[in-house]
């Protein structure tokens, strides 16, 4: 719960998160899920997993929501980086997949098979 909605800033209310993550999800709670145009809660990393609402695309450049919460997580987060003109967080993930070996799913993230 963002603080600006009455969450605290103890830290059972606080999550890790990058700069650009925490700019996109600003004090939403919910998003919109592509797939029914339906508003859902976003993914809440104290109270889920998250492979059990993401998965990484088997080239290891995009990630999928798997249910309505990941959809629109997803969304409203740009995990994927496709609301603006480059895709930098796809050519970053590129950078750490093929070339370092360096990847989420290469050590503990489902994968599509
Ligand atoms: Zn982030």
């Amino acid at each position: 719960m963002p603080q600006s909605l009455g969450g605290s800033d103890t830290p059972d209310n606080l999550a890790l998160a990058c700069h650009r993550c925490n700019e996109r999800h600003y004090n939403f709670t919910v998003g919109s899920d592509p797939q029914t145009q339906k508003q859902f809660p976003l993914f809440n990393p104290r109270q889920q997993q998250w492979s059990e609402h993401f998965i990484w695309t088997k080239d290891g450049i995009k990630i999928l929501g798997t249910t309505p919460t990941g959809r629109a997580t997803c969304n409203r987060l740009d995990l994927n980086d496709e609301h603006g003109d480059e895709p930098s967080i796809q050519i970053a993930r590129i950078f750490g997949y093929k070339l370092v070996g360096i990847h989420p799913s290469l050590m503990r993230d489902p994968r599509e098979t």
